[in-house]
């Protein structure tokens, strides 16, 4: 197998055009554990590690430009205030080491159901910025995934770098494991109030062949929300309005039973999730200075 180790990112793309069958490797948390279970026997791996723009991350007007190659760990460091739905997803992925090998861009690229990064970039209404030779495309994170383990990548493309916008309001995220640390998600949550434009964002793992949205929950709170006033006076959410997010959650997810949980059980742990965070974002909007948005 060959190693290849390109040091500027226009040398990977153009490597990239050239041999297609060339496997991207990032942290390689995902990729080396197929490797070592003979799951996959690339021509060629094209180590990404060198590149350093890859893994930086800079405020660009309203949103963080996130390099491909930012670690867990750079999220958890430098990102907490800034992005805390991310933050609070990757505080709770594998272990030390692993978030300091792990990138956002490796999760995008194994495109798992059960991917933690992918809830909260969902509910921010994130973009994947993908590079070719041929130029770059932007794809909203809710048609990045268009399978289990799959994605819109074509041959010769890379993930240069995730765009988020940065939040307007408060940001949550739960996630559900058979025990507390080193564990996939049986199922995960994130939500996002979004109180400049008066919208609700939503991201659902681990809960059907691919990371979703539950619109439907999306609009039903944020209409909800308009009709009583509550986005101006911030005041007491009435309980039948969380109940009825939390169902709507559920409704849109489409869980099947494996090892780590039964289908009933997902369904019935998001709809407790969504009501989880829905309260806790609520306090956070509640007690909140109003946030200010970068470059406004
Ligand atoms: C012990 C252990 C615990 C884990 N716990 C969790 C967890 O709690 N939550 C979780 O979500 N994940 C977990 N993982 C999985 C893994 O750590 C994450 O998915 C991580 O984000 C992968 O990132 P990476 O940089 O290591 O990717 P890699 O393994 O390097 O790559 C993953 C895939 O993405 C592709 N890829 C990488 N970079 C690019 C790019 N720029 N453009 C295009 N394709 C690219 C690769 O070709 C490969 O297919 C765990 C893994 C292990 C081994």
């Amino acid at each position: 197998m060959e190693f290849i180790q390109p040091r500027t990112w226009a040398e990977a793309l153009a490597i990239q055009a050239d041999m297609p069958a060339a496997v991207p490797l990032a942290g390689g948390t995902d990729l080396m554990v197929e490797l070592n279970f003979a799951a996959r026997r690339p021509p060629a791996l094209l180590d990404l590690t060198r590149i350093s723009e890859l893994r930086q991350w800079n405020i660009e007007g309203n949103e963080v430009r996130l390099g491909a190659g930012v670690t867990y760990s750079q999220v958890l460091t430098g990102l907490g205030d800034t992005l805390p739905g991310l933050a609070l997803a990757a505080r709770t992925v594998g272990s030390p080491q692993i978030r300091n090998r792990g990138t956002v861009g490796g999760n995008l690229g194994t495109a798992s159901p059960a991917g933690d990064a992918h809830p909260p970039l969902l509910a921010a209404g994130a973009q994947v910025e993908i590079a070719s030779i041929r130029g770059t495309r932007s794809v909203p994170v809710d048609q990045f995934f268009v399978g289990a383990k799959r994605n819109v990548l074509e041959p010769g493309e890379l993930i240069a770098a995730v765009r988020i916008p940065l939040p307007s309001g408060p940001e949550q995220f739960s996630k559900i494991g058979t025990r507390n640390a080193m564990v996939i998600a049986v199922a995960a949550f994130s939500l996002a109030l979004h109180p400049d434009r008066q919208e609700v964002g939503t991201g659902i793992g681990s809960a059907g062949p691919t990371p979703r949205r539950a619109r439907k929950a999306e609009k039903f709170l944020a209409a909800a929300l308009a009709e009583a006033g509550l986005w101006e006076s911030r005041g007491r959410l009435p309980e039948t309005v969380t109940a009825e997010f939390g169902n709507l959650v559920a409704v849109a997810a489409d869980p099947i039973d494996d090892v780590r949980g039964t289908a009933a059980y997902r369904l019935h742990s998001l709809s407790v999730m969504a009501r989880r965070t829905l309260a806790w974002a609520w306090r956070d909007y509640q007690t909140a200075e109003p946030m200010n948005r970068g470059g406004d």
